[in-house]
């Protein structure tokens, strides 16, 4: 199947001198709830389900104030098993980029059988970003609530950042944090850490 895939970039570059820094943060589960379909973690499939986490604006706003430049890395195979159209993913990525400081947001379209390089826990959704917007992966920070968020971030040379959940004990990461605001404390503490 040959899905193209949707990105929409912000088309601005916020580095704020040469020591911008970067995060990126997984999707479902971190910018946005959630849903429990089948007792099993799920991603939305229409606006309805999609709610950006309410402690997303604030948290990322305080971010964007010490400089970073955040993106967004999530996969979709939702779109690959046709339960989800495209121009609802695309709506869903114009809901984020209205309301939070985030430059880009990437999207794998695919499925575990299609091979794709950008599917995480493969890397290259973050190394499309990296080569795309000119930013050193050593040094940043991926945001995840689970093992494939972890591992992309490792592969590319990331500190990773795992969001505790019911559906994530047991996964191994740099850091974990309880809430979004928590994970966004543990980055600035580190930024103030190489002052
Ligand atoms: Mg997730
Ligand atoms: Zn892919």
């Amino acid at each position: 199947m040959e899905i193209e895939q949707h990105d929409i970039d912000r088309g601005e570059h916020a580095a704020r001198g040469k020591k911008a820094r970067t995060a990126i943060f997984d999707r479902d589960g971190v910018i946005n709830r959630i849903v429990m379909r089948d007792g099993a973690p799920a991603s939305p499939r229409n606006m309805e389900e999609f709610i950006i986490d309410p402690e997303a604006p604030a948290a990322l706003g305080r971010l964007k104030a010490a400089g970073f430049r955040i993106y967004v890395a999530s996969n979709q195979p939702d779109l690959a098993r046709s339960n989800v159209a495209p121009e609802i993913i695309d709506a869903m990525t114009a809901a984020i980029l209205a309301a939070l400081p985030i430059e880009a947001v990437r999207i794998c379209p695919h499925d575990d059988g299609d091979g794709c390089d950008c599917r995480k826990p493969r890397p290259g959704m973050l190394l499309g970003l990296a080569r795309d917007f000119g930013f050193d992966l050593h040094g940043a920070f991926m945001i995840g609530d689970t093992w494939k968020d972890v591992h992309a971030g490792r592969a590319a040379g990331c500190a990773t950042i795992l969001l505790e959940r019911d559906y994530n004990r047991g996964v191994v990461a740099d850091f974990k944090a309880a809430a979004l605001s928590a994970a966004i404390d543990l980055i600035l503490a580190d930024e103030d850490s190489r002052r």
